[in-house]
C-alpha cells in the first residue's frame, strides 16, 4: 500500500547540517564552549556568538500596525512597492532589460519556482558541482535530471566545463536552463569576475540559436560582498543577452536583511523583448497563488520601509557584519595559505571551503570532529562557516587543521 504518487523519490533528506549542529552541542556541553570550535551554522552570528540582526529591519518590522502584518498581501505576485522597490535594490541601476518581479518565499521560492515551470520532467537542469544541497533537491521533487559543471580551473570559474556541460545537455532537450550561484557562491566564496560573465553571456547567445535559455543567478549572499554596490555592476553584462535568452535573478531577503524566518524574496525575470517576461510572469502568478498564494506582508512592507526611508541606517548597521565577515575570512584564508591548507578560490561571502576529494573528505570530517571542531561535508570539500565563528575562534584554526589534516592523509 502505498499514500505517495509512484514516481515520488522517498528517501528521506539527510540533512548535512543538522546532525552536525547537534554534535557540536553535545560537545560543548561536555567540554565546555571554549574546547570547541563550531563552523557549522550557515548563519551570520555576533562575536558574541549570538544570531546577528539588524535592529533597523527589527525595529521597522515591530513598528508595523497588526493589520498590516495581519493582511494579506496586495497581489499574488506581491506588493507594488515591494516589486519596484526589490527592482531597484537588487539592480542597482544596472539593468536596460524589461523586468518583472515575482515575490517568492526566500530565494529558495523563487529557484524552486523557475525550476519547477521551466523544464519538463525527465528533463536535465544544470548545477555547480560543489552547491548548495536544495537545487539537487528541487530537482529531484520536479522528477528531473541533473548535470553539473565543474567550478575551477586554474583558481578561476571553469568556463570549459561549463560550455562542455550546456553542449551535452542541448544534444538532448530543446531548451537549457541552468543556476549559477554568484556573486559569493555557497559554499566556495568565489565570485567571478566581469569578463567570466561576458564570456557565459556570449556563449548562452550562441546556445540561444538553436535552444531556449533560462539562466537562474541565484544571488543569495550578495549584499554580504566585500565590493560593496559594485558588486552588482556585473547584471550591465545581461544587457547583451538575445531574444532567446531569460535571465531570472533569485534574490533572499533571508540574508540581506538577516530576516531567515519572515520568508520573503524574489524572482526578478529579466529579458530582451516584453513579450518573454510577460510569458514567465503569467506561469510565475500562477504557480505562486497555486503553492504559496502570497507572501509575508509585514515582510514586503519592512522592506519597502527600510528601502524608502532608512536605507543610509540599513546599509551603515549591515557594513559592520560585512566588515566583521571580512576580518573572519582574512584571518582564515591568510592563515591557510601560510600553512598550505588547500581551499578553493575564495573572495567573499560566509563560507570557506576546504578542497578535497569525498574519501578523504569522509575520513577527515570525522578527525576533526574527534579534536572537537565541527564543520560540514560537501561534495568535494569540507565548509567552514566563518560567518558564525568568533575572530577568537578563527585564529589559529587553519594551522589546527592541517595537522589534523596530515595525520589522516
Ligand atoms: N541560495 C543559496 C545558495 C542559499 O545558501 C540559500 C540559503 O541558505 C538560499 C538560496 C535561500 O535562502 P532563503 O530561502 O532563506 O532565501
Amino acid at each position: 500500500m502505498s499514500f505517495v504518487k509512484d514516481s515520488a523519490n522517498r528517501t528521506p533528506i539527510v540533512d548535512t547540517v543538522f546532525a552536525i549542529v547537534e554534535k557540536a552541542n553535545q560537545a560543548k556541553a561536555k567540554n565546555g564552549d571554549d574546547a570547541v570550535v563550531d563552523g557549522v551554522i550557515g548563519s551570520l552570528y555576533t562575536e558574541e556568538g549570538k544570531l546577528a540582526t539588524l535592529d533597523t529591519v527589527f525595529s521597522t518590522l515591530k513598528s508595523i500596525d497588526d493589520a498590516h502584518l495581519a493582511k494579506y498581501a496586495v497581489s499574488f505576485t506581491g506588493n507594488p512597492d515591494f516589486r519596484q522597490d526589490a527592482i531597484d535594490w537588487v539592480l542597482d541601476g544596472n539593468s536596460n532589460l524589461y523586468k518583472e518581479v515575482i515575490a517568492t518565499p526566500g530565494g529558495t521560492g523563487a529557484v524552486g519556482m523557475s525550476i519547477e515551470n521551466c523544464l519538463e520532467p525527465g528533463q536535465t537542469l544544470i548545477l555547480p558541482e560543489i552547491a548548495w544541497g536544495s537545487y539537487a533537491l528541487m530537482a529531484q521533487m520536479n522528477n528531473l535530471q541533473t548535470a553539473s559543471y565543474s567550478l575551477f580551473k586554474d583558481g578561476h570559474f571553469n568556463i570549459d566545463s561549463f560550455k562542455a556541460v550546456c553542449q551535452e545537455v542541448m544534444k538532448k532537450q530543446d531548451r537549457l536552463v541552468m543556476i549559477i550561484n554568484d556573486p559569493c557562491h555557497n559554499p566556495t566564496g568565489y565570485s567571478m569576475s566581469e569578463d567570466e560573465w561576458k564570456e557565459v553571456i556570449a556563449f548562452l547567445n550562441e546556445c540561444s540559436r538553436t535552444h531556449s535559455i533560462v539562466l537562474i543567478n541565484d544571488i543569495a549572499y550578495i549584499d554580504f560582498s566585500y565590493r560593496g554596490a559594485y558588486a552588482k555592476h556585473y547584471f550591465t553584462c545581461f544587457d547583451e543577452i538575445s531574444d532567446n535568452v531569460a535571465v531570472i535573478v533569485a534574490f533572499s531577503i533571508s540574508k540581506s536583511m538577516t530576516s531567515y524566518g519572515l520568508r520573503c524574496g524574489a524572482a526578478i525575470v529579466m529579458a530582451k523583448t516584453p513579450e518573454a517576461v510577460d510569458e514567465l510572469k503569467i506561469v510565475f502568478e500562477k504557480s505562486a497563488r497555486a503553492t504559496w498564494s502570497n507572501i509575508n506582508n509585514g515582510a514586503m512592507e519592512m522592506f519597502s520601509e527600510i528601502m524608502e526611508h532608512k536605507k543610509p541606517e540599513y546599509l551603515a548597521e549591515k557594513q559592520k557584519y560585512v566588515d566583521l565577515l571580512k576580518e573572519r575570512s582574512q584571518i582564515f584564508v591568510e592563515e591557510a595559505e601560510a600553512c598550505g591548507l588547500e581551499h578553493y578560490p575564495y573572495k567573499e561571502g560566509f563560507f570557506v571551503t576546504l578542497s578535497m576529494d569525498n574519501d578523504l573528505r569522509d575520513k577527515y570530517h570525522e578527525a576533526l570532529m574527534e579534536e572537537k571542531i565541527f564543520t560540514v561535508k560537501v561534495n568535494k570539500g569540507i565548509r567552514v562557516a566563518i560567518c558564525s565563528m568568533p575572530i577568537e575562534k578563527v585564529r589559529g584554526l587553519a594551522g589546527r587543521m592541517k595537522e589534523i589534516l596530515e595525520k589522516v592523509k
